[in-house]
C-alpha cells in the first residue's frame, strides 16, 4: 500500500468516527505532515460531470438548498440523498468555519486551514449533488422557480442568468453586515463576516504597522496609523481585538521596536457591557483582562459617522459628540436580512418583518414547502394562549367543563413539546409539575381547574419566549433537524411522531426543533478564555482557553481541516505568527 493510498482509507475511516477526535491533539502532533492527508481528501471524482441545470429527474422531488454555510451543509450532510434530486447553489464553493475567521486576521490560524471545499464534502454522499457557484437573485415562489446568476468571472456560458426550478427549497443564505445606514461605513471600515474580510484585515494590520515606520511621519502621524478602533463588544468584536493585542505583543513588538509604544486598541460598545450577551461574570472577567492588557473599552458610545481618518461618535451619557482620528476600523455590529429574502418576504406577506419567519418545524409561514434555516430566519413559536381554548377543550376529555390533575396529565407532554416555553416558565419558577400550576385564585392547591383557572395557570408562560441567537450552534442543529425530516417524509403520513394537534386533529407529522444549547466560549487572548456552559456553570482562564482548542478542533467539518487547524496553532506556538504582506 502506498503511503497516499494509506492515508486515503485512513482518512476515511476517520471521517466515520467524529468520536475519534478526542485523539485528534495527540495525532496532529505526531503528523507533522498534515498536508498528505490534505492531498488524499482533495481528489474529485472525475467521473461526476454536470448535467443540465433544469434536467430534472421526474422520479424524484428536486431539493434546491441556498448557501453552503453550517445551516447548508449541515442540512447537507445528514441527507439521504439517494432519495431526492439535489441541487446547491452557492457564491462560496467552500464552508468556512467562521469561528476561527478572527484568528485569521492575524495569522495564528491560516485561511485555508479552516475552509473546505464543497464538492469534497458532496462527494463523500451516496448519491449526486449537483452544486452550482452561484447566488440567488429571486425567489419565484408562486411558479416555484429561483433566478441564480453565476458568479464565476469569465464563464464562457454566456449569459449569467439562469433559472432552476424546486419541489422544495431550502434556505439557507445568512445574513449580512448591518451598518445600521451609519454615513462612511461602508466605504471605510473593515468587516469580519468572510474569509476574504479577515484576509484583507491582516494585510491591513501590517500595513498599518510598515506605514508608521516610514522615515519623516511624526509621532503622532505613527500613533494614528497604529490605533486600531473595532465597533461593536460582541464576541466577533472582543476575540477580534484580543487576537490583535495578542499578535503584537507576542510578535510585532519584537519586529516594530520603534513603535511598540504607540499602538492603542479601542472597542467601542454602545451598551454598557461589552460581551453582554454572556453571563455578567464572564463580562466582568473580560473587561478586567482588557484593562490589564491596555485594550480600551468606551461603552455607551454610538459611533454615528466613519471617515477614512476618523471615527465621530455621540457618548450617550453626556450627549457630547467626539471624533477620534484611526489606522484601521473594524466594523462588527450585527446582521441583517438579505435583499432577495427581503423580497421573497414581500411576496408572502412578510413585508413588515425584519426576519424571515418560519414555524417549529423550520416551515417559512406562508409558502407551502419552503424551509429557512441559520442567520437567515427565526423560529415564530407559538404562544400557548394563542390555543388556551382548544388545549383545554381537548384535555377535558369528559368535557365537564373542568380539568382534573388527571387530564391535565394526559396532555401535558404534548404540551410541552408543542410549547416549550411552558417548561422554561416552570423552571423559571422552580416548580417541579406542571400540576404545582393547579392553583385557586389565593394560590391554595386545587384538583380541578376551569378554563379561567387554566388561563390564569399558563398566562404568564409566553413570556419565556425566545428568540435563537444567530450562532452556527443554531444553524447546525437546524441543518441536522431538517435532513433528519426529509429522510423520513415518506414515512411521515402513516406514522406522525410529533406532538397532537390541539387545533385540529391527530398529530403532527414531526417532532418541532428543538435546540440544545451546549455553551459558548469567549477567547480573550493570552491563552486565556471564558466559556458559559449547560447548567449555569462558567470557566475563566487558562484550562477554558485548553477547552476552546479542543472543542474547536473536534468541531473542524473534516479531518483535513482538523489537522490543518492543529498544525497551524503548533506552528504558531514554535514560530510565532507570520507577518509578510501578501
Ligand atoms: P452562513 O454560515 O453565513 O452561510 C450562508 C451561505 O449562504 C454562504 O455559503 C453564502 O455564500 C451563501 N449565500 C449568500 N448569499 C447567497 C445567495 N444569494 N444565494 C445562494 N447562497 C448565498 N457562531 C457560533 O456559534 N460560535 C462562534 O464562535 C461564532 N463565531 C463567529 C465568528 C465570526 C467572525 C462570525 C462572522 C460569525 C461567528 N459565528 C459564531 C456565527 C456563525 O458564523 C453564524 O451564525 C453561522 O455562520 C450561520 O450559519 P448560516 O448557514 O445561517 O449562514
Ligand atoms: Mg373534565
Amino acid at each position: 500500500m502506498t503511503i497516499l493510498s494509506f492515508f486515503t482509507r485512513a482518512s476515511r475511516a476517520f471521517n466515520g468516527y467524529p468520536s475519534s477526535s478526542k485523539l485528534l491533539l495527540l495525532c496532529t502532533l505526531s503528523l507533522s505532515g498534515g498536508g498528505v492527508v490534505a492531498y488524499s481528501e482533495a481528489q474529485v471524482d472525475a467521473s461526476k460531470t454536470s448535467v443540465q441545470v433544469n434536467e430534472k429527474d421526474c422520479k424524484k422531488k428536486r431539493v434546491v438548498v441556498l448557501g453552503t454555510g453550517w445551516a447548508g451543509i449541515s442540512f447537507l450532510k445528514d441527507l439521504d440523498v439517494s432519495a431526492y434530486d439535489v441541487q446547491v447553489v452557492s457564491p462560496r464553493n467552500y464552508f468556512a468555519f467562521t469561528p476561527l475567521l478572527p484568528s485569521v486576521t492575524c495569522g495564528t490560524v491560516e485561511a485555508r486551514s479552516i475552509v473546505e471545499p464543497v464538492r469534497n464534502i458532496i462527494k463523500k454522499r451516496n448519491g449526486e449533488i449537483q452544486f452550482w457557484e452561484a447566488e440567488c437573485m429571486k425567489i419565484d415562489a408562486a411558479n416555484k422557480k429561483l433566478l441564480c446568476r453565476y458568479t464565476v468571472e469569465n464563464n464562457l456560458v454566456g449569459n449569467d442568468e439562469f433559472s432552476l426550478e424546486y419541489d422544495y427549497l431550502v434556505i439557507a443564505v445568512g445574513a449580512q453586515v448591518n451598518t445600521f445606514n451609519t454615513p462612511g461605513v461602508l466605504e471605510n471600515c473593515h468587516f469580519l463576516k468572510e474569509v476574504e474580510d479577515a484576509q484583507k484585515i491582516r494585510r491591513t494590520v501590517i500595513d498599518c504597522f510598515e506605514k508608521a515606520v516610514l522615515p519623516g511621519l511624526s509621532e503622532e502621524e505613527r500613533r494614528i496609523n497604529l490605533h486600531f478602533v473595532i465597533v461593536g463588544g460582541g464576541p466577533t468584536g472582543v476575540e477580534f481585538a484580543a487576537e490583535l493585542h495578542d499578535f503584537f505583543q507576542e510578535d510585532l513588538v519584537n519586529l516594530y521596536p520603534s513603535v511598540k509604544d504607540m499602538v492603542k486598541i479601542t472597542v467601542i460598545q454602545s451598551g454598557d457591557h461589552i460581551l453582554n450577551m454572556f453571563d455578567e461574570r464572564i463580562s466582568s472577567f473580560a473587561e478586567q483582562k482588557f484593562q490589564r492588557d491596555g485594550i480600551e473599552v468606551q461603552t455607551g458610545s454610538r459611533v454615528i459617522s466613519v471617515s477614512d481618518k476618523e471615527i465621530t461618535m455621540k457618548l450617550k451619557a453626556k450627549g457630547e459628540i467626539c471624533s477620534v482620528p484611526h489606522g484601521l476600523v473594524v466594523w462588527s455590529t450585527g446582521v441583517e436580512t438579505r435583499p432577495f429574502v427581503k423580497d421573497f418576504m414581500g411576496q408572502i406577506g412578510q413585508a413588515n418583518r425584519r426576519v424571515l419567519a418560519t414555524d417549529e418545524w423550520l416551515r417559512v409561514k406562508g409558502c407551502e414547502d419552503v424551509y429557512a434555516l441559520g442567520d437567515c430566519a427565526t423560529i415564530n413559536q407559538r404562544k400557548v394562549m394563542e390555543d388556551i381554548a382548544a388545549i383545554f377543550k381537548a384535555a377535558d376529555k369528559d368535557n365537564s367543563g373542568f380539568l382534573t390533575v388527571e387530564e391535565f396529565k394526559d396532555v401535558i407532554d404534548d404540551i410541552l413539546e408543542r410549547y416549550p416555553q411552558v417548561e422554561h416558565y416552570l423552571k423559571s419558577k422552580h416548580l417541579r409539575d406542571v400540576t404545582d400550576l393547579m392553583k385557586d385564585s389565593e394560590g391554595n392547591d386545587i384538583d380541578e381547574v376551569d378554563i379561567e383557572g387554566f388561563k390564569l395557570a399558563l398566562c404568564q408562560a409566553d413570556s419565556q419566549v425566545k428568540n435563537l441567537p444567530a450562532t452556527a450552534q443554531v444553524a447546525a442543529q437546524q441543518g441536522a433537524y431538517l435532513s433528519k425530516c426529509f429522510n423520513r417524509k415518506s414515512k411521515w403520513k402513516d406514522n406522525p411522531e410529533g406532538p397532537r394537534r390541539f387545533r385540529g386533529s391527530g398529530r403532527h407529522q414531526f417532532h418541532p426543533f428543538q435546540y440544545k444549547h451546549l455553551g459558548q466560549f469567549a477567547p480573550l487572548g493570552g491563552e486565556q478564555a471564558a466559556a458559559e456552559l449547560p447548567g449555569d456553570w462558567v470557566s475563566v482562564g487558562r484550562s477554558t482557553q485548553w477547552l476552546w482548542y479542543s472543542v474547536y478542533a473536534s468541531k473542524q467539518v473534516s479531518w483535513r481541516t482538523r489537522v490543518l487547524v492543529v498544525s497551524d496553532w503548533t506552528r504558531r506556538f514554535i514560530f510565532g505568527r507570520d507577518s509578510s504582506r501578501i
